[in-house]
C-alpha cells in the first residue's frame, strides 16, 4: 500500500468575505469528481451556476409567491439592505447562541447550590439528631 496525492474538488462561496465551501457541509473536505461536490452543494441549498457559486446563507429564494413551482436558491445581490439582513441574521444567532450558554450556565449553578444545601443540612442534621437524643434519654 502506498500514499498517492489526487486532486479533489471542493465549492467555495462567491459572495465578498464568506468563504464557505463544501467542507463545511459534511464529511468530506473535497470529491474526487466535481459533478458529486456540486450536487452536496445544491442538497444544502446552494447556487451553483452561471452565477457562480453561493453557499445557503448567500442565496435566496426567486420567487416572491411561494407557491411558485419555479421557485429556486439564486445569488443573493449584494447590496447595502442584504448586508443589513445578514448583519442582523448574524446578531440574532450570537444572541440566541449566549441566551443558551447563559441558560445552561444558570441550571448548572443552581444544581451545585442544590447540591450544597442538601450536604449543609446534611451536616447540620446529624448533630442536632444526636443531640435530641441525648436530651430524650435519662
Ligand atoms: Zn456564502
Amino acid at each position: 500500500m502506498s500514499v498517492k496525492e489526487q486532486m479533489g474538488y471542493a465549492l467555495v462561496c462567491d459572495f465578498p468575505g464568506c468563504g464557505t465551501s463544501t467542507s463545511d457541509l459534511g464529511d468530506y473536505a473535497f470529491w474526487g469528481d466535481i459533478s458529486a461536490a456540486v450536487d452536496e452543494w445544491n442538497d444544502a441549498q446552494g447556487y451553483s451556476g452561471d452565477l457562480g457559486d453561493y453557499c445557503y446563507e448567500h442565496t435566496v429564494w426567486s420567487a416572491m409567491d411561494e407557491d411558485d413551482e419555479d421557485d429556486e436558491r439564486v445569488p443573493m445581490l449584494y447590496t447595502i439592505e442584504n448586508l443589513l439582513v445578514l448583519a442582523e441574521r448574524r446578531i440574532r444567532e450570537r444572541i440566541d447562541v449566549s441566551t443558551r450558554y447563559a441558560m445552561l450556565r444558570h441550571e448548572r449553578r443552581c444544581e451545585a447550590m442544590r447540591m450544597r444545601d442538601t450536604s449543609r443540612a446534611r451536616r447540620v442534621e446529624r448533630p442536632l439528631r444526636d443531640l435530641a437524643e441525648r436530651m430524650v434519654r435519662p
